[in-house]
């Protein structure tokens, strides 16, 4: 972080943090599109690629772009340090890779995106790293599942699609006390509502593809930590095996941490808005949005975060044929199972985002037939309810 930026705001942070003036005093941040840079003389040629002297060397290591984003993301996590990804899946990879060896074991949420449960289960295995699954909210699970060569505890909070917490203080003294890192992946929140390394994790990582954009433009990620795990360890890995993020998109994200956090307050608002009016819904049995008083971690998430963002998901009476009823009936609403976008979205988790799951595995992460989850966007709140109301009207 630029250092006079530290004490600052949280909204200083997102609009000023990381950005270096060039000598053609330019207001807006540029984009470095440049693969390589060049030198003054052969010796200092030299001494960049011995490392003696800091300084750009090529795209795949450093790019000013880049680093201005990761400057800033890593000012608003409260993070020493910050690495851009060129997707939300390569910073998972790259955080394991840098971070463990063969015969280390990981304990991970059984609640995460179904992408990351497939690197874990298929990929990760193929190098002797093995994972076990646990639930969520039981810490006690945790801890059993925790082995002397447990080097990770991994997880998303709140969970896709339920909404789920985890108790990131607990979390974070169990695995001091294994000698495990603590790994979340704050996607849903971002750091405008949850900073999850103040509550003790030792890694963030993200998708900028979602909030971070906030557009559903580009496809990026982050992860975030301190100077020696990720600013050495799994950076390591990352200028070596090369999923960088392209400059282009880092300008991306910049301008959209700039207003990460009015739209991360306007999407609360509104899920908030939609989650309390769908439990008026007759034909909804059950609202999932940890804003919601009635959701049984409503204190946990209101201790942890400073708003609940805004995904919501619910479950009509009628099983697979009324959620898709509910969805072929709207027409403004946009039918994708991406999320954290402007736009509204819809998706049935069981037949897309869950589907490779086991029917056993499905229903134990409480993925009903009947279940829908929104990603509220920022469309009139109004509009948003009637495109749902009518598909409920007809069940
Ligand atoms: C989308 C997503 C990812 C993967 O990110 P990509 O940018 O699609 O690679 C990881 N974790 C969560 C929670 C996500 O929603």
């Amino acid at each position: 972080m630029t250092a006079s930026y530290q004490d600052k705001g949280f909204a200083t942070r997102a609009v000023r943090a990381g950005q270096k003036r060039t000598l053609e005093a330019e207001q807006s941040e540029p984009i470095f599109p440049t693969s390589s840079y060049v030198f003054d003389s052969a010796e200092q040629a030299a001494a960049r690629f011995s490392g003696d002297e800091k300084g750009n060397v090529y795209s795949r290591f450093t790019n000013p772009t880049v680093r201005t984003f990761e400057q800033r993301l890593a000012a608003l996590e409260g993070a020493e340090c910050s690495v851009a990804t060129s997707s939300g899946m390569s910073a998972i990879l790259s955080t394991f890779m840098g971070l463990l060896a063969a015969g280390d074991h990981i304990v991970s949420s059984r609640s995460i995106f179904g992408t990351t449960r497939i690197l874990f289960d298929k990929y990760l295995t193929k190098f002797g790293v093995d994972t076990n699954y646990v639930a969520l909210t039981d810490i006690e699970d945790w801890q059993r599942a925790i082995k002397p060569n447990t080097k990770a505890l991994f997880l998303e909070t709140p969970s896709n699609p339920l909404n789920e917490i985890a108790d990131l203080s607990a979390l974070s003294a169990l695995a001091k006390a294994h000698d495990c890192l603590l790994i979340v992946d704050n996607c849903f929140c971002t750091p405008a509502l949850q900073q999850p390394l103040a509550l003790g994790a030792d890694i963030v990582v993200h998708s900028a593809t979602k909030y971070i954009d906030g557009q559903g433009r580009c496809i990026g990620g982050a992860v975030v930590g301190d100077a020696q795990l990720v600013g050495e360890q799994v950076y390591g890995f990352l200028r070596t095996a090369g999923p960088t993020m392209s400059p282009f998109n880092a300008w991306t994200f910049l301008k959209g941490l700039e207003t990460l956090e009015l739209r991360m307050k306007a999407h609360s608002t509104a899920a908030l808005q939609v989650a309390q009016w769908l439990e008026q819904q007759a034909n909804v049995t059950q609202v999932f949005y940890a804003g919601l008083t009635s959701h049984p971690q409503h204190g946990l998430a209101k201790q942890q975060q400073s708003d609940f963002s805004g995904i919501v998901a619910f479950e009509v009476k009628g099983g697979k044929a009324a959620a898709w009823k509910v969805i072929n009936a709207t027409e403004l609403l946009s039918i994708t199972a991406n999320l954290g976008d402007t736009k509204t979205t819809i998706t049935h988790p069981a037949t897309t985002t869950h589907t490779r799951l086991t029917d056993e595995e499905r229903l134990e992460s409480g993925i009903t037939g009947g279940l829908l989850r929104l990603s509220v966007g920022l469309e009139t709140v109004v509009d948003i309810q009637h495109d749902l109301q009518r598909g409920l009207d007809s069940l």
